[in-house]
């Protein structure tokens, strides 16, 4: 076991500054919180802390990350609390800390490993701070180490494949390549002994076997590249590990046999220039295989490895490998930023480490940098937080699938991310076992269950809190669907009620015969349309009854001729004066919802296709959306001669909180002949209801003789008229 002394004149050795006192303190504390545990091996437990630390000095991390790895285990598996760790080590230690345990916790949830990827991100995501996340990859190499020493078979696998599918290729993506081989290869060898096995004997044959050719080859190499004037390099043969070759052997479906390229050369030169130097006197001299040549120094991959790769057909027509780098890029491939943080330092600059906080996570910010290039790197310089899938949550479902979704999801989103009938029968939600509404946010790593009820029907209201747009769109579906039902149904009531004033009886029997005329497919379509005020019922009537007096549109005809509308086409009547001027009778009328027009305003009409003429005020903001289609805009004015027709004005009053205020207003409006249609409280303090009228008006002037009525009385604190 490491020593106590040993790990801290480690850390001193990079960083001459580092908290001594606080690794000892940390030594100290983790050896009596453990105690007398023992590992699956019969070692002391608190041997573990101490290996993984000591790992980590290998990355020349900072004390905080030493100390957070010799307390890794304490909040999981002793008494110890994140309190009284904050309490001897403070807040960056605890939050640290409490990282770790976190990932400790989603270990073994992984089951389902076609979800690999969104678990990989999920752990990244709830690292936040990358030294975390390395603390977490060094504790689990030294798990696999010391796997053999657990008895269960079962659960060496499940480690073992945790290990391969999760934390290898996690390690790769920070760059950390040593730390992600050794990784793979001790899970192979727990998942495929006896292929491990094989591949570890074939490869100790051809080693003696090749050994003089091997030699053979890197001497014509050198000589060749000697001759191109290079200098400073080295080549060396280097062995795949038995992994890469197994998963070759697996991809490519080729036998261990026809694998001639289990050495890669690797040629390391002094610069890029020496790297494109030594690739043109390879390339000038060999056979190149094609497809098999690769730049990574112009077009470094994401975790920031750089290297040329090439193949060609060598000495003797053998197939090999080569790979050519510079010194620097060399320390990056083997053991990540860590490394080239470090190589900068001992090659460059002068200041050494006076700027000690700024040099210490350099090579972090540099990694968070490349990890994410999207974003712009300034906003990561100021800590070493993992910023990459801040805008996205992971949650597991109760069989332990894992579901990432947008920041601010809730149980809805959920819902309709496991299926749309989840969605529909929502009732309620459970996060971790406990029961929580439905608006709240999801977290990281949240377990979620949806609880649903037949009788449910999806709430429009809950369109206002989802952020998925699978789930918007469900809801609105089911809206759309509900609403068309509605519609149908007023459309029923309507067509009765007039047909009655026609001293008809209502037959939907007596529609079908005239669908093609209203080019509708079928009965309820028409009545759907009836009911939305797209088609007027009136014409419907005298189409139907047959009270025609066809009256073709010549007039205006000219007018929509631009318009595809299935207006034109339809025979008009005159049953009651249109209260618009300028427009063709029968043709559907809006008022918008955003301004509620009303006779004395301003208007213009906008026309929509299948949907009819929607009249706005001349002031109304909605009308920038239409000020590149000038064609849809209709002059419009308001009839006179309409004394019973009623429109919607819509208030905004400010009214006191107190006994009977509602009462006063509502009955001003009354007294003034006004009718309320719709009265919402918008928002409630102690002190005020802010309230929205709507109300059945003549006009404009009927309107303000109201607000004004409003504004006479004390409760009124503020009266206007809305418009959106
Ligand atoms: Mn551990």
């Amino acid at each position: 076991m490491i020593r106590q002394y040993e790990l801290v004149e480690k850390v001193k050795s990079y960083d001459p500054d580092a908290d001594e006192d606080l690794i000892n303190r940390a030594y100290v504390f983790a050896m009596k919180a453990h105690g007398a545990q023992k590992r699956a091996s019969g070692d002391p437990y608190f041997s573990h802390p101490v290996e993984v630390a000591y790992k980590l000095t290998q990355f020349k991390l900072d004390a905080a990350s030493i100390v957070t790895a010799l307390l890794h285990d304490t909040v999981e598996d002793t008494e110890v609390t994140l309190e009284d760790i904050e309490n001897s080590f403070g807040k960056e230690i605890r939050g640290l800390v409490d990282g770790v345990t976190k990932l400790s916790r989603l270990e073994g949830k992984s089951e389902n490993m076609n979800q690999a990827e969104n678990f990989r991100k999920l752990l990244i995501a709830m690292s936040e701070d990358l030294r975390v996340l390395l603390v977490k990859l060094a504790d689990r190499l030294h798990n696999m180490e010391t796997l053999k020493h657990i008895k269960k078979p079962e659960k060496r696998q499940r480690i073992a494949r945790e290990t391969a599918e999760i934390y290898a290729p996690l390690a790769e993506r920070i760059g950390m390549r040593n730390l992600k081989e050794s990784l793979q290869d001790l899970a192979f060898a727990e998942l495929y002994p006896e292929a491990r096995e094989s591949i570890v004997t074939r490869l100790n044959f051809l080693r003696e076997a090749g050994q003089a050719e091997l030699e053979k080859t890197v001497n014509i190499i050198r000589k060749r590249l000697e001759e191109a004037g290079l200098k400073d390099f080295t080549i060396h043969g280097r062995e795949k590990t038995p992994f890469s070759i197994w998963k070759k052997m697996e991809t490519k479906n080729v036998e261990f046999e026809q694998l001639s390229d289990i050495i890669a050369f690797r040629i390391i030169v002094d610069g890029i220039p020496e790297c494109y130097q030594a690739l043109g006197a390879i390339h000038a001299e060999w056979h190149t295989i094609p497809g098999r040549f690769k730049d990574y120094i112009s077009t470094p991959k994401s975790n920031g490895y750089q290297s040329i790769h090439t193949a060609i057909l060598g000495p003797g027509q053998q197939r090999i490998e080569i790979q050519i780098r510079s010194k620097e890029m060399e320390e990056i491939a083997e053991y990540g930023l860590a490394a080239h943080w470090a190589y900068k330092q001992s090659r460059g600059s002068s200041d050494n480490g006076s700027t000690r906080d700024g040099k210490q996570f350099r090579w972090i910010r540099e990694l968070l940098e490349i990890l994410e290039k999207s974003s712009n790197p300034e906003e990561f310089l100021e800590n070493t937080k993992l910023e990459m899938y801040n805008d996205q949550v992971f949650c597991f479902t109760p069989k332990g699938d894992i579901l990432a979704f947008p920041r601010g999801a809730t149980p809805v989103d959920f819902a309709y991310a496991v299926h749309s009938g989840v969605g529909d029968k929502c009732v309620g939600a459970k996060i971790n076992g406990r029961i929580v509404p439905l608006r709240t946010r999801l977290k990281n790593g949240d377990q979620v269950e949806i609880i649903t009820s037949k009788t449910q029907t999806p709430s429009p209201s809950w369109e206002r809190f989802v952020v998925t747009g699978k789930a918007k769109s469900e809801i609105r579906k089911f809206v759309r669907t509900q609403q068309r039902a509605e519609y149908i149904n007023l459309g029923r009531a309507v067509l009765a009620k007039t047909f009655k004033q026609e001293g008809e009886e209502f037959n939907e029997k007596l529609i079908e015969p005239h669908l093609p005329q209203f080019n509708k497919k079928s009965v309820e379509d028409l009545l759907a349309e009836v009911g939305e005020g797209v088609l007027s019922r009136q014409q419907v009537a005298e189409i139907v009854i047959g009270q025609k007096k066809d009256t073709s549109a010549n007039a205006v005809g000219s007018m929509l001729s631009s318009l595809s509308s299935p207006f034109r086409k339809k025979k008009s009547g005159h049953g009651t004066p249109m209260p618009i001027k300028g427009l063709i009778p029968g043709m559907a009328i809006h008022f918008a919802g955003c301004c509620h027009p009303i006779p004395g305003d301003r208007i213009v009409g906008i026309v929509t296709t299948g949907k009819g003429i929607t009249i706005h005020t001349m002031e109304c903001e909605t009308l920038e959306n239409y000020s590149d289609a000038p064609e849809r805009w209709i002059d419009v004015a308001w009839e006179h001669d309409q004394a019973d027709a009623r429109h919607i004005g819509r208030l905004r009053a400010q009214v006191s909180h107190e006994p009977a205020a509602l009462a006063t207003v509502t009955n001003v409006i009354a007294k003034e002949n006004g009718n309320i249609s719709n009265f919402k409280i918008v928002n409630r303090s102690t002190d005020f209801f802010e309230i929205l009228i709507d109300i059945e008006v003549h006009d404009l002037r009927h309107l303000n003789n109201i607000i004004a009525n409003l504004r006479s009385k004390e409760v009124v604190q503020s009266v206007e008229r809305y418009q959106t």
